[in-house]
């Protein structure tokens, strides 16, 4: 967080908008209030220039030819794609941050290669709720919803953000995909809200420290809401 307000970088919210990711923008900005930081959203739309000068990155889930709209977009313009910064994409965002996916069309787009990842359509559409064992970032579950076809494939300069153990995430057991800073995952939700322990992750990341805990009572119940929901229909 190089001066005195954090700004967190929300790319192409209009195209990546769809399933209510562009909360994870207001969710990353009341935890740095929280702790006494201002912080600011700076939204990048398609015609724009992807901001240079902010903290941190975030894209969200969307539709397959908005998806390609995003990645097209993002290899033109986002000129300081830097293997240092801190990026965090949602399904569709996931997708475009990896070397290459696949529409159902049958035409491969490029993404960005900031993960190791490949995406090809599935066979069947992943709707429901999803739950994953954290591969060691993190000391709790993830929790979240998951929409999409997209089977991801990792590499191996990608690891799993998670194993899941409910729902589908990249198809093949694991969720999510994490290089150095840049993580992705098929969590909706939005997921730093369901998930406050990732929000702070790539805070602290951003800040280069670790940061203080916050007591936020209703994030608490509503993760513990969550993971309750999930097994109670799990229940014959
Ligand atoms: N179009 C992509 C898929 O279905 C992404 C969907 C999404 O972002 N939720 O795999």
């Amino acid at each position: 967080m190089r001066d005195s307000v954090v700004r967190i970088g929300l790319l192409l919210p209009e195209v990546l908008g769809t399933y209510g990711d562009t909360g994870n923008a207001q969710v990353l900005c009341q935890r740095l209030r929280w702790r006494g930081y201002e912080a600011e959203v700076v939204p990048a739309g398609l015609g724009e220039p992807v901001p240079s000068t902010v903290d941190l990155y975030l894209l969200g889930g969307g539709e397959d030819g908005a998806q390609a709209l995003a990645a097209a977009h993002l290899r033109k313009h986002w000129r300081a794609l830097s293997r240092g910064a801190v990026v965090f994409g949602v399904c569709a965002g996931l997708q475009v941050l990896g070397t290459r996916f696949r529409g159902l069309d049958g035409v491969d787009h490029d993404g960005l290669g900031l993960l190791d990842v490949t995406t090809e359509p599935g066979e069947r559409r992943a709707v429901a709720e999803l739950v994953a064992t954290s591969s060691g970032l993190l000391p709790e579950p993830l929790t979240g919803f998951e929409n999409h076809l997209g089977v991801s494939k990792l590499g191996a300069d990608s690891e799993p953000l998670g194993q899941v153990v409910r729902g589908t995430g990249n198809g093949d057991g694991t969720e999510g995909a994490v290089t150095g800073r840049v993580v992705g995952t098929y969590l909706h939700g939005p997921a730093l809200a369901r998930n406050p322990a990732l929000a702070d992750l790539l805070l602290s990341w951003t800040a280069g420290h670790p940061l203080g805990p916050l007591e936020v009572p209703e994030v608490d119940r509503l993760r513990v809401e969550r993971l309750a929901a999930t097994r109670r229909r799990r229940t014959p």
